[in-house]
């Protein structure tokens, strides 16, 4: 096998594999290196196999309200074994088929860790491999709190080896990760506490997200504790684990607790100082707008950046990446603003752009918003009234709309649409001219007054 390519991606995962197929797409001699399961985070301990269970939760949930409609069902039983097996031998299927893509492609995959030796040359396995470009696309592993018995509990990829359910679990963080995990563990049927520092989760969401996002956790099933600085995890003398807070709160009789508390880079082994690239305090690879390291040819991307950790973030700035160096195509670059996002909590949170918050501190008085509550016709024959909630928030005379956030039932697939409008400067009279689609839920983002 050669050992000098045109390309070297570090990583096999979102971004590694997109940027060195569309590297090998233009002609490039690419390889990728990893060291673990191809599909890296999203497919092996993040997006694939969290999406398989939130499935598992919602469908649970429409067979409890089958009766709703007449239906004369009952839920006789959920086997946690079951579901994992068939969502490992999924993700089996997933890693051959990327394998597969990978040899069509003609790109080499190189087995192992690499470490750089110098800015050119990376070492994986005792063999050299030498490079006109790299590209850092190693991502990121879950932060753990520096607390006594922290190892008494899991990460979100310890959630994914989970052989038994949890009867009682407690969830320790406020982003997007602690709330989905949260969320599914309650969808089917553990008895599940979320734990978060502040006052709420998703602090960084739209007001109306927040306020939608506390009123539907305890619908779900979900206990929120707010204001709570985990201080201690303790295992009693019947097996159980407590979770102590700072100011002396506790929850007890657990037997999981997910620290989902942050991530951080995977750069520590990786040699940049040999190669001479620069970390920041964080221990990213900061880059400029065209993903260039402080090393030339060296450049980075995905969540080892620390920019918007999203899975197709990673894939469209690795593909723009390789389109500029060998497509040709010498003005291309990732363009990080209006990235569309979907928290896959029940229900779902979907939103893109600019938060009210964050609108008025840009524009000021310019800002006008829009918003609407209401029950989502899935629910007409239901006791339960889960409320939706929607906000356009627009700027200036022409109102153009520059953030949309959801929170409600079919948020998920509702916003990718969403998206292209406000990508392309949409106007609240370009929402309001469109003609709705009834009855749906989507129907009030173009009819809100
Ligand atoms: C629980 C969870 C749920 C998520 N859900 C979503 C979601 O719904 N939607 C979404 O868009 N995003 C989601 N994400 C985020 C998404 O998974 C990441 O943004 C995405 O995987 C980042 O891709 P990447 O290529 O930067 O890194 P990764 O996918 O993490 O790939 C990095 C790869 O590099 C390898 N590697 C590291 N160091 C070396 C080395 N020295 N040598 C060789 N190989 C190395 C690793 O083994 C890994 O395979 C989720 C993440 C988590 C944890």
């Amino acid at each position: 096998m050669s050992t000098h390519f045109d390309c070297i991606a570090i990583g096999g995962g979102s971004g590694g594999l997109a940027a060195a197929r569309r590297a090998a797409s233009h002609g490039a001699r690419a390889a990728v290196i990893e060291s673990d399961r191809l599909g890296g985070t999203c497919v092996n301990v993040g997006c694939v196999p969290k999406k398989v269970m939130w499935n598992a939760a919602h469908t649970r949930e429409v067979v409890e309200r089958a009766p709703d409609f007449g239906f004369d069902v009952a839920l006789n039983g959920f086997d946690w074994d079951t579901l994992v097996a068939r969502r490992a031998a999924y993700i089996e299927r997933l890693n051959g088929i990327y394998g597969r893509n990978l040899d069509k492609d003609g790109v080499t995959l190189i087995e192992g860790h690499a470490r750089f030796v110098d800015a050119r040359t990376v070492e994986v396995n005792g063999t050299r491999y030498t490079a006109d470009h790299f590209i850092i696309a190693t991502g990121g592993r879950p932060s753990w709190p520096g607390v006594p018995g922290a190892e008494l509990g899991i990460d979100s990829d310890g959630f994914f080896e989970l052989g038994t359910q949890p009867r009682r679990a407690a969830v320790v963080g406020a982003g997007y990760i602690a709330v989905e995990l949260a969320g599914v563990l309650a969808g089917l049927g553990t008895e599940t506490t979320l734990l978060v520092r502040r006052h709420a989760p998703l602090r960084n969401f739209d007001e109306l997200i927040q306020e939608g996002l506390q009123e539907a956790l305890p619908e779900h099933g979900v206990n929120l504790v707010t204001e709570f600085t985990p201080a201690a995890v303790e295992r009693g003398a019947d097996g159980t684990l407590t979770l102590r807070a700072e100011d002396g709160r506790s929850v007890d009789g657990l037997d999981t607790v997910v620290w989902a508390v942050g991530r951080h880079a995977n750069t520590d082994d990786l040699g940049l100082d040999a190669a001479g690239v620069a970390m920041d305090d964080a221990g990213q690879v900061p880059v400029n707008e065209w993903q260039e390291s402080n090393v030339s040819g060296i450049y980075s991307l995905g969540d080892v950046t620390g920019r918007i950790p999203l899975t197709p973030v990673a894939i469209a700035t690795g593909r723009r990446l390789a389109d500029r160096l060998f497509g040709g195509q010498h003005d291309r670059r990732m363009d990080f603003e209006n990235v569309p996002t979907v928290v896959f909590s029940h229900p779902p949170i979907g939103t893109v752009g600019l938060t009210e918050a964050e609108a008025q501190q840009q524009y000021g008085d310019a800002v006008t918003c829009f918003s609407t509550r209401f029950v989502a016709m899935d629910y007409a024959l239901s006791e339960q009234k889960p409320r939706t909630r929607m906000k356009l928030v627009t700027v200036g005379e022409e109102q153009r709309v520059v953030g949309c956030h959801v929170i409600g039932v079919g948020a998920d697939e509702m916003l990718q649409g969403f998206a292209v409008a406000v990508r392309m400067g949409a106007t609240k009279r370009d929402f309001d001219e469109t003609v709705a689609i009834h009855p749906t839920s989507a129907e009030e983002m173009v009819t809100m007054t």
